[in-house]
């Protein structure tokens, strides 16, 4: 690693610990050359896959419209911030591991939508009325059933068709 001040390549690590939680580890360094000393950070690279959308582009994964998506259907509804982040990365590692390096924008939305349904109902709903733009009255029914097959209490399924 070079020395940022001499420019020198040769610099010794003199103390390193963990930061940010256990994600990164930071080291302390010293140059060899100019005995100044100067911080680095390690972390890991997560790369995600590239997003299909539903025309057929391609385009990076954004993690903060991932994460405004979701707040905005839970919006003033009681869920805590730790419930959501934890379905956030929930979320991220299905799309890791994906595979193919890319994952249709639709997928995405199915598991942002599974999410929702177990953190609130109410979120879910919101979150699929845009996502599924309800184009019709069946797309609608059919989200409002993915409610109605989570209750214990609806269980006979042949007085609703
Ligand atoms: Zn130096």
């Amino acid at each position: 690693m070079r020395c940022p001040f001499c420019h020198t390549h040769d610099t010794r690590v003199v103390d390193s610990r963990l930061a940010a939680e256990g994600d990164q580890v930071r080291r302390r360094r010293e140059c060899v050359g100019c005995n100044e000393r100067f911080t680095t950070y390690e972390s890991a690279e997560l790369v995600m896959p590239r997003v299909v959308k539903r025309d057929g582009t391609r385009v990076l994964f954004d993690d903060l419209r991932l994460r405004n998506g979701m707040l905005r259907a839970l919006e003033k509804r009681p869920v805590a911030t730790e419930a959501v982040d934890a379905a956030l990365s929930k979320i991220r590692q299905r799309i890791q591991a994906f595979g193919d390096g890319e994952v249709p924008a639709s997928q995405i939305g199915q598991w942002v939508m599974e999410e929702l349904r177990e953190l609130d109902q109410v979120a879910y709903v919101r979150f699929a009325s845009v996502y599924r733009s309800f184009e019709d009255v069946s797309a609608f029914r059919e989200v409002i059933e993915g409610l109605e097959h989570r209750e214990p209490t609806v269980s006979d399924e042949s007085d609703r068709s």
